[in-house]
């Protein structure tokens, strides 16, 4: 019997014993055990202090100070219960990740120890010193200060000893200078013009509309010793060198294969340390490319599945460093292979629960529905180029348009079923579904989609897929905030015109039928249900359709400020114009600096790694050649005189690209403004990086493997075993 603290330790060593040297929960003992969540603000703070709280995250009505006083409290005696000593603002900058600085909950008392101490005004508000964080011109240096504000809607948790708190940062002239501040203006601007419509439809107890994300993360796996080994893994998150593997990814064998123990274990691990801090993580498999897996959450409100993801990729590197192993999140880690998305799952939910984006069960619910599609066709095409800048980057440029990625023309896919409806609606044609009726508003009953039809086609960059659109575009590196926060605030516009329309009709049912016949007549164009990966299409879609291809960055950024994206998202209050042009700056200069240390990183490579390997092979070979040939004067040694012919041809083009490509970067810091100096990275050095690339890669299936001075492709990607 366990009665005292000897046999409890006996019991539970015992029980260790039994599980393979692990002590083993149930999940739904521990899941969200770190996170200061609903359960735990029930049980500790007061039916007052509860109640205000919720009418805040609920409601976002303002928060008194007396119950921030006894929420901070509560907050620190659950995170000191739980082994925290100290808290931080955590939030998320323009630099892509997440930002934190900690301070203790300590405080001295008179008797020269210490009690813990945390208020209100500490939870709520928080001034780091912001000169360090990208502000792009909001924020002058010596006006370093900028602060952080609580988001009461997104739960506080414990990352090893700190108690976190998610915060939005803004200057002190209140400017964003994060990700999270716009993202919450959209999800606002959005709700407010889909409450209108719905008390259109007779929904008087709506009170707010709330988008759902669930997040599909991909990334690689490799193993650490190689990783160290690399530094263009480490300095840019990607091989900047290296040929061809015999094998890749061409024998289909990898996709949902038999996960390995070594990656069984670090998935294991990784969903454990998820569920503490209350992620959904749900879903995990291998994806194509050898040594590439992924993992989706369940989805849920945006601004936390935004946290969570950022929260994701961080605990996906941690623990992968338990492992022995590296987590690349990078979206092109290896030229060849498919590289990484993102795959953002988005749907309208309103505060009952009731998805907007469902067909319903009755036929004024399916008008609705219609009218939320509708309203969702006409965002993506009218603002397709936000949406391409939504997810630029300088390594997602490597991966929209290649083989295995949406290309970077923006479409949407219906599926064969709902197109018809829209067809037979847009030409008051019946519609030739089962029953051949004539689709009316109001009156018939859509037809229940199949999943499978709607799910089939992995193609398009904007799909839906039977109760929710998939944006596929996302980079795996990448914030989800950036490309929801666009989508919101386009589909948040689409919304406002049809209501300021129907709001003043005199016929409601004709006019709503009216508004949808002319959304599908006027942005048809941007539906597209075939293979979004064949050229043909986006032939198709750039000279007859008129679609948008912003190939690069460079191509879509600057777009951020045509004056219909600048009324838009001003008008919502998105954003300020100021704030605007400094996320163009900002954006834009991340991209050189990106492709920028990429191009110093090959230049030292090569420099200092690949042609000095590649010399002293060629010597060794040469030494080879002579020693046979004072042995025997009459042997050709033609292998050896080839050999050294072919490698001191590459080595001699190695060194003029690696003299070319440093010209080039040295003459890129004169281009006076950061539009043309990414437009110079674009036109010129990018491809100086691979021709310096194509050489070196040439070397390496040369040169004696013992004498490459780093791992191959064939050793990254086929290294965990
Ligand atoms: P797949 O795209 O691989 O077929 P699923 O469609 O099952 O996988 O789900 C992918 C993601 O979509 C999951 O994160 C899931 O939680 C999310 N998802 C499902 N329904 C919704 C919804 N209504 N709104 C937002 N995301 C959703
Ligand atoms: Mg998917």
């Amino acid at each position: 019997m366990c009665y005292h603290g000897k046999t409890l330790f006996f019991c539970r060593k015992s029980r260790e014993m039994r599980n393979g040297g692990k002590f083993m929960e149930k999940v739904s003992d521990y899941f969200g055990s770190l996170v200061f969540d609903d359960r735990v603000m029930k049980a500790n703070l007061s039916d007052r202090v509860y109640k205000s709280l919720k009418k805040t995250i609920d409601e976002g009505a303002k928060l008194d100070i007396s119950v921030a006083n006894a929420v901070a409290t509560a907050m620190k005696d659950w995170a000191v219960a739980h082994g925290a000593t100290h808290y931080t603002h955590w939030f998320q900058p323009l630099t892509g990740i997440t930002a934190e600085k900690h301070d203790s909950f300590i405080s001295p008392s008179p008797d020269g120890g210490v009690i813990m101490e945390f208020s209100g005004k500490e939870l709520i508000k928080g001034e780091p010193d912001a000169s360090s964080f990208p502000s792009g011109g909001l924020r002058a240096t010596f006006e370093a200060r900028g602060y952080t504000a609580w988001d009461p809607t997104s739960y506080a948790f414990i990352k090893g000893k700190t108690l976190c708190i998610p915060t939005a940062f803004c200057s002190y002239g209140g400017e964003a200078l994060d990700k999270k501040t716009p993202l919450l203006r959209s999800m606002e601007a959005l709700s407010k013009q889909a409450v209108r419509i719905l008390k259109l439809f007779g929904n008087d107890s709506v009170k707010c509309v709330r988008t759902s994300v669930g997040p599909e993360q991909e990334y690689f796996l490799i193993t650490k010793e190689m990783y160290d080994m690399r530094p263009d893994l480490r300095f840019t998150g990607r091989t900047l060198f290296g040929a061809k593997s015999p094998k890749g990814q061409e024998m289909d064998d990898h996709y949902f294969g038999v996960i390995k123990p070594r990656v069984a274990a670090y998935m294991e691990e990784l969903n454990n340390e998820l569920w503490k801090l209350g992620i959904l993580a749900k879903t995990e498999h291998n994806e194509v490319a050898p040594a590439q897996h992924e993992l989706a959450p369940i989805y849920t409100t945006t601004n936390i599945a935004t946290d969570h993801n950022q929260l994701m990729m961080e605990i996906m590197q941690k623990v992968a460093a338990k492992h022995g192993l590296v987590c690349l999140l990078h979206e092109k880690p290896f030229a060849g292979v498919n590289g990484s998305g993102k795959h953002n799952n988005w749907s309208l939910t309103t505060d009952a629960g009731v998805n907007l984006l469902s067909p319903g069960e009755t036929p004024y619910e399916n008008a609705q529905f219609l009218l939320f599609l509708c309203a969702v066709i006409k965002a993506v095409d009218d603002y397709q180029d936000l949406l391409r800048l939504s997810v630029a980057t300088a390594g997602n440029d490597h991966r929209l348009g290649a083989n295995e990625a949406p290309p970077a023309v923006v479409s949407m896919f219906l599926g064969d079923e709902l197109n018809a409806v829209l067809e037979a609606i847009e030409s008051g044609t019946p519609y030739a579904g089962a029953e051949k009726t004539q689709m009316k508003l109001g009156v018939n009953v859509l037809p229940k989609f199949n999943r499978d039809t709607t799910d089939r086609n992995r193609t398009s960059p904007f799909a839906f897929t039977g109760n929710k659109f998939e944006f596929r575009m996302l980079g795996s590196s990448n914030s989800i905030a950036c490309a929801n926060m666009m989508l919101n605030s386009a589909v948040a516009e689409s919304l406002k015109i049809y209501a300021d329309r129907l709001e003043g009709a005199e016929d409601f049912e004709n006019a709503l039928h009216e508004m949808i016949r002319k959304t599908i007549k006027d942005h048809k164009r941007i539906i597209f249900n075939g293979n979004g990966y064949d050229d043909d299409w986006i032939k198709e879609a750039t000279e007859n359709r008129g679609l948008l291809n912003y190939r690069t960055t460079p191509d879509c950024m600057p777009h951020l400020l045509d004056k219909k994206n600048v009324d838009m998202l001003t008008s919502h209050r998105v954003f300020s114009e100021a704030e605007l042009k400094s996320r163009c700056e900002i954006m834009l200069d991340n991209y050189c600096k990106s492709v920028l240390i990429e191009a110093n990183t090959m230049v030292d490579m090569a420099r200092t790694q690949i042609a000095p390997a590649i010399e002293a092979y060629t010597l060794k070979i040469a030494k080879t050649a002579a020693a046979k040939k004072a042995l025997d004067a009459s042997l050709a040694c033609r292998y050896e005189s080839e050999l050294v012919k072919k490698l001191s041809v590459l080595t001699d083009r190695i060194w003029e690209k690696v003299e070319e490509l440093e010209k080039a970067v040295a003459s890129l810091c004169e281009a006076e403004d950061i539009i043309s100096q990414s437009y110079e990275i674009r036109d010129n050095i990018l491809s100086k990086m691979s021709e310096l690339r194509a050489s070196c890669d040439e070397a390496e299936t040369l040169t004696d493997k013992s004498y490459w001075p780093f791992p191959t492709y064939g050793d990254l990607l086929f290294g965990v075993r």
